[in-house]
């Protein structure tokens, strides 16, 4: 029998990309989510199991039917705009949800943690490569809810031997090349599928949000990662600690950013389309520069991105949009 691996938010966009990585690398996923943001119809992979991680009960009784080797962690709130105005949504789901789920775990017996944590941890620190050593200073709830997890599993390590590995992803792109799974978000707020959409014609246009940052064209820097790489990444996060290798934290971006218009213009070249433009104000709590030094994922763990490219990214997503899945 495969080993079972507990993947919370295995019905969202990166979870069900985790699913299908798990299985695919010999290992049992079942999906643990509340389908608050998910989609049942995602869990293609192994078995589903509805509930809220701020039920403890319902943890202790999971945990007793699965006796999972590891937990991967990726259930959560994730948008910035919507963090700076419902900070408690923010603190009650990312935080209570991550702490029940953990003391959880503990007391299970289940040691092994991979956790799904974020760029946003670090805050606004103008043109530096953000590496595992830049200090955190969060500039939206988002980003706080999920640096105060990384302190949660500190701590538990400190006190109970919790192993556990830490991802900070930069901006997650793309869609499984076989669009088995992809993104979908309700509402969705996402750069790449929204200009998707203005290009489909299922929006007027795509708004920009700031056009007077201080980068070369005015507009913000990301980091894109293809969430094909980054759930791989997490594969060998948990080969890491199942080989004993202890609590560790990793970047997961390519070390090149792109500007907002960068990203249109690769669009435009992909899709062979036109993207309809609005230059908009900035968006609370966005970050002018996010861009990762991810060499010790590559040089530690081993990890190889292979399609963390724009085009990539961005052809991997429209054949997902263009897909009859994407329509809910
Ligand atoms: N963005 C934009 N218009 C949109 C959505 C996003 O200009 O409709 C910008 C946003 O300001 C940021 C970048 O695109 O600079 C990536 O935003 P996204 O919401 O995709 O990810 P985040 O960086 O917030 O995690």
């Amino acid at each position: 029998m495969s080993d079972t691996v507990f993947v919370t938010g295995g019905a969202g966009y990166i979870g069900s990309h985790a699913c299908k990585a798990l299985r695919a690398a010999g290992y049992a996923p079942v999906t643990l989510d509340n389908l608050s943001t998910g989609w049942e119809d995602a869990v293609k992979f192994g078995p589903f199991e509805r509930g809220d991680l701020t039920d403890r009960a319902w943890l202790d009784d999971v945990f007793a039917k699965y006796a999972p080797i590891a937990v991967m962690h990726f259930a959560a709130f994730s948008q910035v705009g919507e963090s700076m105005t419902d900070p408690a949504k923010y603190w009650r789901n990312n935080v209570v949800g991550s702490l029940t789920l953990v003391e959880a775990a503990v007391a299970a017996k289940c040691m092994n943690f991979v956790f799904s944590s974020t760029c946003a941890t670090y805050g606004d620190q103008d043109n530096v490569v953000l590496d595992e050593n830049s200090v955190q200073l969060p500039i939206n709830s988002y980003g706080a809810s999920k640096k105060a997890v990384e302190e949660i599993l500190a701590n538990f390590e400190q006190a109970f031997g919790l192993n556990h590995v830490i991802f900070r992803y930069f901006n997650v792109a793309g869609c499984d090349p076989e669009a088995e799974v992809g993104e979908f978000h309700q509402p969705e707020t996402h750069l790449i599928p929204l200009m998707l959409d203005a290009i489909s014609g299922k929006r007027d246009a795509l708004t920009i949000f700031g056009t007077d940052y201080d980068t070369p064209d005015g507009t913000c820097i990301r980091d894109y990662v293809h969430v094909c790489d980054l759930v791989g990444a997490h594969v060998l996060g948990l080969k890491w600690l199942m080989d004993g290798k202890g609590s560790r934290v990793f970047n997961l971006g390519t070390g090149q950013g792109f500007s907002v218009r960068e990203v249109v213009d690769h669009s435009r070249a992909v899709t062979n389309m036109d993207v309809p433009i609005i230059e908009g104000e900035r968006r609370a709590g966005d970050c002018t520069k996010l861009v990762s030094g991810s060499e010790r994922a590559v040089v530690e763990l081993g990890w190889t991105p292979t399609r963390s490219n724009l085009k990539d990214m961005i052809a991997d997503a429209w054949r997902w949009h263009q897909s009859g899945h994407y329509e809910k």
